[in-house]
């Protein structure tokens, strides 16, 4: 019996699991991370491949059935299995990993893979396929989003493969893509919850102009607060961007956790979940503050008014954080 609720869906065509370890492209050499082993189907194609397959199974049966699987074959030895909740384990040194992992993980796992050190070659996972073309959404598909910037800030993307939902044992209800993550490196030197604030923000409404969304009171007067604490800070002689460490919260934060608490859920038709429409916020016609001046300026200087989160590609979001960083204007 497969639990639902750990998103249990083995995958049973043989043809498939070759052709996911063929493109993950292992070499002999290879320490491999596996998340969600299950009973092993994937496993035993990961152990042929390389060196070593080091697997975090939150099931405890499963891990059972794993161990029983390998006991007394020359695999046992290059097999080694985690207990536990993949977010919660701190994730050993590897060079490629390769799962079907339970989806509803998606998001806070691929940040988690994403802020791992030393950084891995690749990662070839399988996803709900709505997940993975959001993923690998450029700059004016439909689909492009925070976690399109976000993941793409840190790591090139592709797809790789479709998959359809009656590979698997049970059927999911949702059809399902294999994406390549390839960390970029070196890692763009950027405080991640300074990005995390300004990508929010351009976000808030994807196809509005940015000159508009910049505009508005409450974007307003968080930079502004932001902006008047930093000076205070400056002024005595004790400045700081903040903490750079990583977290869970961070980790949590980058990605789409709307769609983590529920697994299975469609969420092809709306893409746009970032919106949060209010009338109580139009923006500050009138009212010119001096502070409202810089921003603006700041969007000017780039030519960045009339432009739209939506179109923007990773080279202009961080570019734009470098002219308001550079007017003294942040977002964390
Ligand atoms: N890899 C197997 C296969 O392809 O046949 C099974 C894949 S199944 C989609 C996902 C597996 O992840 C299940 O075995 C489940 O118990 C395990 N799992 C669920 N949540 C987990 C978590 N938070 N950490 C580690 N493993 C988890």
């Amino acid at each position: 019996t497969f639990h639902k609720s750990k998103g249990q869906h083995i995958l049973k065509n043989p043809l498939l699991v070759d052709s996911i370890v063929q493109k993950a492209g292992i070499k002999s050499t290879d320490v491999i991370l596996e998340i969600g082993p299950g009973t092993g189907n994937l496993t035993k194609k990961l152990l042929e491949a390389g060196k070593m397959v080091i697997a975090v199974e939150l099931d405890s049966r499963m891990v059972l059935e794993l161990e029983r699987r390998f006991q007394g074959t020359p695999y046992s030895t290059r097999l080694k299995v985690i207990q536990g909740d993949v977010l919660k384990t701190d994730l050993p040194y590897f060079d490629i990993c390769v799962a079907n992992i339970p989806y509803q993980i998606s998001s806070p796992l691929t940040f988690k893979l994403l802020f791992h050190q030393p950084a891995f070659r690749c990662a070839v996972i399988m996803f709900q396929k709505e997940f993975a073309m959001r993923l690998v959404a450029q700059p004016g598909d439909k689909l492009y989003c925070r976690l399109s910037v976000n993941t793409q800030l840190y790591a090139r993307v592709s797809h790789l493969l479709k998959v359809g939902r009656n590979n698997f044992r049970p059927p999911p209800k949702v059809d399902s893509s294999v994406v390549r993550i390839e960390p970029r490196k070196p890692r763009p030197q950027v405080n991640a919850k300074e990005w995390d604030g300004f990508i929010r923000i351009c976000f808030i409404r994807k196809n509005k102009t940015l000159g508009s969304i910049f505009r508005l009171k409450h974007v307003l007067s968080l930079l502004e607060k932001n902006y008047k604490t930093l000076q205070a800070l400056q002024s005595s002689q004790n400045a700081s961007l903040g903490n750079t460490d990583i977290g869970m919260d961070i980790i949590s934060s980058l990605g789409d956790s709307k769609e983590d608490q529920n697994m299975e859920m469609d969420v092809g038709s709306d893409n746009e979940m970032e919106v949060e429409d209010g009338d109580d916020d139009e923006d500050t016609e009138g009212e010119v503050s001096e502070f409202k001046v810089k921003v603006l300026d700041v969007l000017r200087e780039g030519q960045f008014e009339e432009k739209r989160a939506s179109k923007l590609t990773q080279q202009e979001f961080l570019y734009l954080l470098s002219l308001f960083n550079k007017a003294g204007i942040h977002f964390s």
